[in-house]
Formats: structure tokens, sequence, C-alpha cells
């Protein structure tokens, strides 16, 4: 945190969650249901909101899912977010239905006339709109400024003004991209020309195996340098992995504490014992803890007890048996087959 000096931004509320001004950086996601199955959709929220997730957004392609966005809000607990494209009566819908904050995409939502009632209508409920920019969806009447970073943040200005003029400032703003350079330079453009609220994330990043890098490079540098006041990773996965995901990048930049953190070795010819599957073990049962604490892992008796004892929790293993360490402590030498079990009592212990 020492390193971080946060972009100051204007605070918003989307629903009971602060986005800006210095509040805890959100962590967001968005359903995969259709929308207008509401069952499924609850559910999904229900787990969204199990993994942590503080926002969370659903598409809304037709009026029928409009329709379902009323039941949706009744029965989950965090923000609901509309994702509207095309057609700006799905947002007035939106709104009439009770959801806590809109995102529209200003490359297909149409002439100033339709955003301006939408915009009419959020202020007399105090509903927030993200002017959400994507790169491969840019308006028609965009310049042909020779940069796609330039074409986004002018693309987010022109709706910003149109907002203005309107006297609406519940505004958020994201510009995302699939390249990182790209989303990078139109973030740091914008964060100087305004001092709304900024979403961060990189578009259609990937599978987890990429998706998580990639978001963890674009979004890892934007809040290095101090611009980002919510987070959406975007994975062709569970939304609970991108919570899961928005949370370590956030936890390695000392941002946020949620949850335990694991430390594991990445094991060497000086392994004693099978620290791949332990870790893999060790990590699946830390998922039901939600408090930060630190658990270590590690692969010998060389780097081992180093770690293990500046972690919370931390097992050395050595041949057939470990070193169970608790704050620094020696606390118990158990057999091999005993590790996943003693390492956790002691994790649950504290
Ligand atoms: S802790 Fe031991 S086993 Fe693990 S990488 Fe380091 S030296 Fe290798």
């Amino acid at each position: 945190m020492d390193n971080i000096r946060r972009r100051k931004s204007k605070a918003i509320k989307i629903g009971n969650v602060t986005v800006g001004g210095g509040a805890p950086i959100s962590v967001q996601s968005m359903t995969k249901t259709d929308t207008r199955n509401v069952r499924a959709t609850i559910r999904q929220i229900k787990e969204l909101e199990e993994a942590g997730c503080e926002i969370v957004r659903v598409a809304v392609p037709d009026n029928e899912a409009a329709q379902a966005l009323a039941k949706i809000k009744k029965s989950i607990k965090i923000p609901l977010v509309a994702d509207i494209h095309f057609d700006y009566r799905l947002a007035l819908e939106a709104i009439k239905a009770g959801v806590d904050g809109l995102r529209l995409n200003p490359g297909n939502i149409g002439e100033a006339a339709k955003v301006k009632k939408v915009a009419l209508a959020a202020k007399e409920r105090g509903v927030p709109i993200r002017i959400g920019v994507n790169a491969g969806s840019l308006p028609k009447t965009a310049s042909k400024k020779p940069g796609t970073a330039e074409r986004m943040v002018e693309a987010a200005l022109g709706q910003v003004r149109l907002l203005e003029s309107l006297d609406f400032d519940l505004i958020k703003i994201s510009l995302k991209a699939f390249d990182v350079p790209t989303t990078i330079k139109a973030y740091r453009d914008i964060a100087e020309k305004v001092p709304y609220p900024l979403h961060i994330g990189i578009t259609e990043a990937g599978t987890p195996r990429t998706g998580v890098i990639r978001s963890a490079v674009g979004i890892g540098t934007l809040l290095w340098l101090g611009i980002g006041d919510t987070i959406r990773v975007s994975l062709t996965a569970p939304p609970v992995e991108e919570v899961a995901a928005g949370y370590e990048i956030l936890k390695s930049l000392d941002l946020r504490r949620r949850g335990p953190v694991l430390v594991s070795c990445p094991t060497c010819g000086r392994a004693e014992a099978d620290v791949v599957k332990l870790a893999q073990e060790v990590e699946a049962r830390l998922l039901k803890i939600d408090r930060p604490i630190k658990v270590a892992v590690m692969g010998c008796v060389v780097n081992g007890p180093g770690e293990a004892k500046d972690a919370d929790v931390g097992i050395a293993c050595g041949k057939g048996r470990g070193v169970i360490f608790k704050r620094g402590k020696k606390v118990a030498v158990v057999e091999e087959k005993d590790f996943l079990e003693a390492l956790m009592r002691e994790v649950e212990g504290i």
C-alpha cells in the first residue's frame, strides 16, 4: 500500500457499495446465465456472493430479460447492474425494475436523445451509469484518430460531456480492449481528464490459463499506477473464478486483504514430498476460509523452514516427516500421511 498512491476520484454509490473516492477497490463479475432464466441467474449470483463478489452485472438483451430484473434484485444481496446494448428502452425498464447501476455502451446506443432519456430517468432514481467503451465496438461516429486508445478515450469523453450537459454526474467509466498496452494507455489518458471513478479490466481476456495472466498484467499495472476503483476480470470460465482472480490481483498488491494467501514452493530436486498435490489440496480447503491468513507449503528443509516460519501457519516437508510452524514457532512434527490434516487443524485454529 505504501508504494501506491491512488488517483483521487469522485465517489459514487452502486447500491450500498461505494466506488471511487478512496473506497476499497471492489471486485465485480457478470453472470453467464440467460438472464431470463431467473432461477439459474439467482443461483449463480448467490455463488458469486459467497465467493466475495461485491457488485454483479447481468446482460439485458431483450424485454423479457428486463422484466426478470425486479425478481432477481429481490432475491440477492449485492448491488445489481444492468448491461444494456443497442436499445435504450431496456435501460428505462431496468431503472424501473430497481437496478443499482447501468452499463451503457456508447458505441451502440445511438443518438444523444436516447441517452438523454436514460440519463434523466437514472438521475431521478440516483442510479449511476457506467460508460463502458469497448475497443471492438466504438461508435460509428468515432473520429479517425490513428490510435485505438485515443478513439476509445474520445468516445468516452463524448458521452461524459453529454451526461454532464444534463447535469448528470453519477458516472463511472471503463475503456476495455483485449490488447493490454492499448487498455493501459486509454485508462492513463482518461484518468487525467475526468474526475470519475474507473472500472478497470481487460476484455475478452480468454480462458483462465491466459486470461488470468493478461488481466493480472493489465489490471495490475493500472492499479500500481494508482488507477482503478473497481475491477472485473473477464474469463471464459465460471464467474466465481473471475472473483477469485480479482482478489488475488488486489491481494498481490496489498490493496485488499480477503481470504488466505497460499505460499507454496515450486518444488525442485530437493523436494522430499509431493508438494504439488499437498498445495492443491490445501488450496482447495482454504477456499472455504475468509480470514486473511498466510499459509506456506514448502518442499524441503533447505528453504522450507524460513518461509514456513514467516507464514501464520506453514509446513516444511522432510523425508517422511514434516515440521509445522505457527506464527514462527515450531508446533509439531508430523508423519507424511498426516501433512494435510495437521496443517489444516492449525489453520482452522487460528
Ligand atoms: S523449498 Fe526446497 S523443495 Fe521447494 S523449491 Fe525450495 S529448495 Fe526446492
